[in-house]
């Protein structure tokens, strides 16, 4: 039976608003996902009923927190197929990224080797950045193809003795190319380096099996999934993890302090220093039930559909161009409109209720590889409606006549 994306939308409150005296047209999902009234509802619940802080307390009010906070832990997990100490809560999926590349630099020497792609988002390059100019390491670039795919072949090339992390998008926020996170791991760890992956885009259209990708690192977001913003996921190998030295020093997240020593928890508690995010992680919990208990395969058969309508309505447009065609890609599109600045044409679609992201996408190395300086992307979500594709096409061809 195919998806039923009319009957989805009751769950989203946010949906049946209008913007500019037009139904809303959300296609900005990949940016921010809008909220599940299972996600809302969840985290309202414990703080109308059950709030505490977590992990210190010996009263009802905070076992029951805990409680809650560490079944979400359970639920990240067992969605990626992780054990439960493999999960770190973190405050986004760029907190995660930048924890592992703390935690590795620690133990890199000048000269080791760190592979990135020209696909990747800031989340996945600054951080790493910062062990260039810090540590002298040096990072080495996968070329991305005319098509939007990663170009194995220089992949395979760059990898070497030297090559001590690889740190890759699982899937793009700009061209939508999936990646075959299985067999960039596999080359990765022939190599003897570790892998990374930003599965901040994946992770909300295609399910995720952390062990059979045999990621070492496994980051993704809350806030895109469904859920509340300040929460993301940090997946590690419980050896991996347990060889990262802490990232932040504060409460909880010590084995014991003295004025003359210190020793710290195991992982998870060693990267949850502080008050976590709790309500956060409760939110995230209920949207990862919530998602859990959608049929996925036909939530990215819709999406596909989605996509697949707009590009075909799109051909024969000979003044946009789409950055982005990769084989097998998801449900995003980027483009450009000739003669206009993306900002533009994404305030003029505000007008007619259409919502869609406009600029680099925090992807400068990939604009610069595509010879743009920033361009237009619509990304479909489960939510999203034939209608609303169609009602995006009308309204791209009324901007364009703006600057015609
Ligand atoms: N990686 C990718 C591919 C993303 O799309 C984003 C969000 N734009 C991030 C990382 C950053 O994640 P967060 O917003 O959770 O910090």
């Amino acid at each position: 039976m195919a998806f039923d994306a009319e009957a989805i939308r009751k769950d989203f409150p946010i949906l049946s608003r209008q913007v500019n005296g037009k139904p809303l047209v959300y296609l900005d999902s990949a940016a921010s996902a809008q909220k599940p009234r299972a996600m809302i509802e969840a985290m309202t619940h414990a703080m109308e009923y059950s709030y505490a802080n977590v992990h210190r307390g010996l009263h009802t009010l905070a076992n029951e927190t805990t409680d809650a906070y560490e079944a979400a832990r359970r639920k990240a997990a067992a969605f990626i197929n992780a054990a439960e100490t493999e999960i770190v809560f973190t405050k986004g999926g760029t907190e995660a990224v930048n924890l592992v590349a703390a935690g590795i630099g620690s133990w890199l020497q000048p000269g080791d080797e760190i592979v990135l792609s020209q696909m990747e988002h800031h989340a996945n390059i600054v951080p790493w950045h910062f062990l260039r100019e810090r540590k002298g390491v040096v990072l080495k670039w996968v070329p991305v193809l005319d098509d939007g795919s990663l170009d194995l072949e220089a992949y395979q090339a760059l990898l070497g003795p030297k090559t001590k992390v690889v740190a890759l998008s699982h899937m793009s926020n700009v061209l939508g190319t999936i990646n075959d996170a299985k067999a960039l791991a596999r080359m990765a760890h022939e190599a003897g380096a570790l892998v990374l992956f930003d599965g901040c885009q994946a992770i909300v259209h295609k399910p995720v099996d952390v062990k059979d990708i045999d990621a070492d690192f496994y980051v993704f977001s809350g806030h895109k999934l469904y859920g509340p913003t300040g929460i993301g996921i940090l997946y590690g190998k419980a050896d991996k993890l347990a060889a990262l030295p802490p990232y932040q020093g504060g409460g909880e997240m010590i084995g014991a302090v003295s004025m003359d020593e210190i020793t710290y928890a195991d992982p998870p508690h060693r990267f949850e220093a502080g008050t976590p995010p709790i309500l956060e992680a409760i939110g995230l919990g209920a949207a990862i039930d919530w998602l859990a208990g959608q049929d996925r395969a036909a939530i990215a058969e819709h999406e596909h559909h989605l996509y697949a309508h707009v590009r075909e309505r799109l051909q024969g447009f000979n003044w946009l161009r789409v950055i982005g065609e990769a084989p097998g890609k998801g449900a995003i599109l980027s483009f450009t409109v000739d003669g206009a600045h993306a900002h533009d044409v994404a305030q003029i679609l505000d007008r007619y209720g259409v919502a869609v992201r406009a600029g680099t996408h925090c992807a400068e190395p990939l604009m610069r590889r595509f010879g743009v300086t920033s361009s237009a992307r619509a990304s479909f979500a489960l939510y999203n409606t034939l209608e609303e594709a169609d009602a995006f096409v009308d309204a791209l061809t009324k901007t364009q006549a703006f600057f015609a």
